[in-house]
């Protein structure tokens, strides 16, 4: 069976089709600058690559060049539509209705659409994107919606809530979502099967995804009790172009000052702040390393603030789980960044955490990365959004 995944945002269509016989991707690829010109990559799975210019006004254009690839010409991995079984789609934001993933219907196309309220840039592509697929692919392959926020609905009241007058909270369900659910879903449940513990009793994880976009989130008996961001991604520490928390007032005296309005004021906030802000170099984490290495003290100043930040949220979730077994690094930064994951679990060492230099020296590959009598074993276990989005996919249309 065959599982097309498609993560729509509002200029680009990211896919992947999955042969879930052996869970092998066939062919994967990403259609860009949709409504702004449009480039087209698809790659397969024994090596061929295609790479070219294609003019995409909207994403039922996008979907048309996918199918198209995926069907005939230099990409083809398939010799008929029929041989897509479904198609399941990441959606960013599932509010507080949707505490897992569910089959497409008419309702929840329109919960995602009124939900776009609180992510504005996501929701509506995910709509457009479903739309299309339906035009592309017909009403006859199911579809179905997989969501960054469902996997965070297990957080009690007490750590979703903010203090802020109650009545906002009835009026517009402000409140703490959390996201990258999928990402921290794939890597706590192989945590807990590398731990001998799959059903997660009594166990106490925290799990660190540290890409562009960063979050952590603390997990007791394998469920999400705690993470960091909040109404939306801004939430938590320091991000590539994002501020994390910082002291609410600051956005009110530098909207006072410089005369924005509220979306200038956001834009600040989701894409000039964070590693690129306090730097002035890069967003990305390898130009940031490169700065420092020649010298650079305000590069160095923003990595040393974000590593501050995630040693205090780590001490806090340790606390609020009252321990911790394991601690898991996952995604760009966190598969890739060994001095990063060093510095955090040396901050450990109070509590008699132990990293293995060697072990510690990995890119991109599942290891453990402390020694054997460290009292909390470390893990780098690289991410799978989209092998979660096929199975949690092929589950529910084969009626699991
Ligand atoms: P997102 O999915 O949020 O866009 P990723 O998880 O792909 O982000 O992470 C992107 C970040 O990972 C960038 O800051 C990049 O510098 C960093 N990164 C990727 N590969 C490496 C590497 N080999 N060494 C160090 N950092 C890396």
């Amino acid at each position: 069976m065959n599982i097309l995944v498609i993560n729509a945002g509002s200029s680009s269509l990211k896919y992947q089709l999955i042969n879930m016989n052996g869970e092998i991707v066939l062919a994967k690829g990403n259609c860009e600058r949709i409504g702004i010109g449009g480039k087209f990559t698809h790659k397969t799975h024994d090596g061929r690559v295609l790479s070219k210019e294609v003019e995409m006004q909207d994403h039922t254009a996008a979907f048309a060049v996918v199918k198209n690839a995926l069907l005939s010409g230099e990409g083809k991995v398939i010799n008929d539509l029929s041989e897509v079984a479904a198609i399941g789609h990441r959606i960013v934001q599932g509010g507080y209705k949707y505490d897992r993933s569910v089959l497409v219907t008419q309702q929840v196309i329109d919960d995602i659409d009124d939900l776009a309220e609180l992510a504005p840039l996501h929701n509506k592509a995910h709509v457009q994107g479903i739309n299309a697929a339906t035009a592309a692919f017909g009403k006859e392959v199911p579809q179905v919606v997989v969501f960054d926020t469902a996997f965070h609905q297990t957080m009690p009241p007490k750590a979703y809530m903010f203090g802020v007058p109650y009545e906002y909270y009835e009026k517009y369900k402000i409140r703490r979502y959390g996201f990258h659910g999928t990402s921290h879903r794939y890597v706590s449940a192989r945590c807990l099967e590398l731990i001998g513990n799959p059903e997660g009793k009594d166990t106490r994880i925290i799990s660190c995804h540290l890409g562009n976009g960063s979050s952590i989130a603390a997990l007791k008996d394998g469920k999400v009790i705690d993470t960091t961001m909040g109404l939306t991604p801004l939430d938590g520490f320091m991000m590539g172009t994002r501020s994390g928390g910082i002291d609410p007032s600051v956005v009110s005296f530098i909207m006072d000052k410089e005369g924005f309005n509220p979306k200038e004021m956001d834009d600040v906030l989701n894409k000039k702040s964070g590693m690129l802000g306090i730097s002035g170099v890069s967003s990305d984490d390898r130009d940031i390393a490169q700065a420092i290495e020649d010298g650079n003290q305000r590069a160095k100043l923003a990595w040393d603030m974000r590593t501050y930040e995630i040693i205090k949220y780590i001490g806090g979730y340790i606390a609020a789980l009252g321990g911790i077994d394991a601690i898991i690094f996952t995604a760009g930064i966190g598969e890739n960044q060994s001095f990063l994951r060093q510095e955090i679990l040396e901050s450990l060492g109070y509590r008699g955490v132990k990293v293995d230099m060697d072990k510690n020296n990995v890119r991109g590959q599942e290891a453990e990365i402390t020694t054997p009598d460290s009292t909390v074993r470390g893990f780098v276990i690289p991410t799978n959004e989209e092998l979660v989005i096929a199975r949690d996919t092929m589950n529910i249309i084969s009626g699991n």
